[in-house]
């Protein structure tokens, strides 16, 4: 008999049932450290005081109304990605994947209404991840995600990751856009140097493709600044956000310059829920924090600490782990041992760690992990890693 929950999941056995910081209690009352934050999303942690509070203020005066009318709470968010990015405008949506349907919708609307309709095609990259929605598998395109679910939606071409020669010959008078993660999440922590997505900008200038970025995972503070294609000095001209921006209260954004923008007019997209009071307050809360410089230096010198920590952690266990990767506190332990081994070993030393494509090993603490949680994370992993070891 089929579960009650369609099992689209492979759950692990642990019941959590709440949080504090970094850290989440087990229905047994054990306390297990949480380097996954939800794959990212819980970016202040678990009942952070500020967000409660937004979350509870808003409760008790209005939940709802939809997108019929003006959502002052909205607004305030729009002005302060506005304010704080290259952004012009925004769209908001529940998740990522939404974010996605709405890139694509914008990137193809623009050229329709600049009179070169024949403009409709993306291109996308292996071992990216946008989402579920048929936009996003049709974006991703690997066989994992696709597979049975056609006719997919056309107008995707998939680069491997890297290849400048077939970037460079696949862009033609059809190409809509290029999307791109600037560090994938689910394809392995792999990020995208910054001369490559400089490179990216200037291609995108020259042969007059849009440039889309998807930040649903990096950005948000989690590569110590706010979004990851600052470390490169160029700007997109359409974004997608969702993840760490509600601090776990479902919300998504897309974010665009005017110029790529302008042909979503009155009529063109809608969401009933999309930006909704209660989401932007918590939203608001969380940028109120994220977006502070100073915030986010010490997510940096947060993240410089535990890297250095995690580069001792593979110097000692070479026959388990490879190499570090990553940006900031998105960062990667590629494995020897299989990544999903070692999950399990550490949810036995009770942490929480995600694993990701090309046998990696998530790390997405919650950037405001303190540093005595950091040098408690490197113990476990260490004990994990030394289970896992003894045990090949
Ligand atoms: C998680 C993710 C998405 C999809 O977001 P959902 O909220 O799950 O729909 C899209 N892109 C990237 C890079 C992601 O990590």
């Amino acid at each position: 008999m089929i579960a009650s929950v369609l099992p689209t999941y492979n759950r692990a056995p642990l019941n959590f049932v709440k949080g504090e910081g970094a850290w989440l209690i087990e229905a047994d009352g054990r306390r297990f450290l949480d380097l996954g934050a939800g794959i990212a999303v819980n970016a202040l942690g678990h009942a952070h005081p500020a967000l409660v509070e937004a979350l509870t203020t808003q409760a008790q005066a209005l939940w709802h109304t939809s997108n019929l009318y003006h959502i002052p709470q909205q607004e305030e968010l729009a002005d302060r990605l506005v304010e704080a990015t290259f952004a012009d405008t925004v769209f908001f949506t529940n998740s990522g994947t939404e974010a996605c349907e709405l890139a694509v919708k914008m990137a193809r609307r623009h050229f329709h209404d600049a009179g070169q309709p024949e403009r409709t095609r993306i291109i996308a990259f292996e071992g990216s991840f946008h989402g579920r929605s048929a936009a996003g598998i049709a974006a991703a395109g690997s066989e994992k995600m696709t597979a049975g679910f056609g006719p997919l939606l056309p107008g995707f071409t998939h680069l491997p990751w890297g290849d400048h020669d077939a970037l460079r010959a696949a862009i033609d008078d059809t190409t809509a856009a290029i999307l791109i993660e600037p560090v994938q999440g689910e394809g392995g922590i792999r990020p995208l140097p910054d001369q490559c997505l400089k490179g990216l900008r200037d291609l995108c200038d020259e042969r007059g493709p849009l440039l889309i970025l998807d930040e649903v995972q990096c950005g948000v503070g989690r590569t110590g600044r706010l979004f990851a294609h600052e470390w490169a000095g160029v700007e997109p001209d359409i974004m997608m956000v969702a993840k760490g921006i509600g601090g776990g209260f479902p919300l998504g954004a897309v974010l665009a310059t005017e110029r790529a923008g302008a042909a979503m007019t009155a009529g063109t997209h809608g969401s009933t829920y999309g930006g909704n009071p209660l989401a932007c307050a918590v939203g608001n809360a969380v940028m109120k924090i994220v977006a502070d410089p100073a915030f986010l230096s010490d997510v940096r010198a947060r993240a410089g600490a535990f890297r250095q920590k995690l580069e001792g952690l593979v110097a000692a266990h070479p026959d388990v782990f490879e190499a570090v990767r990553g940006s900031g506190l998105m960062l990667g332990l590629k494995c020897r041992a299989p990544n999903a081994d070692l999950v399990t070993a550490a949810y036995a030393q009770n942490l929480c760690v995600v694993p990701a494509a090309d046998n990696v090993l998530r790390l997405l603490p919650p950037l405001n992990i303190t540093a005595e949680e950091i040098a408690e994370a490197v113990t476990r992993l260490d004990a994990a890693a030394k289970s896992v070891s003894s045990s090949c």
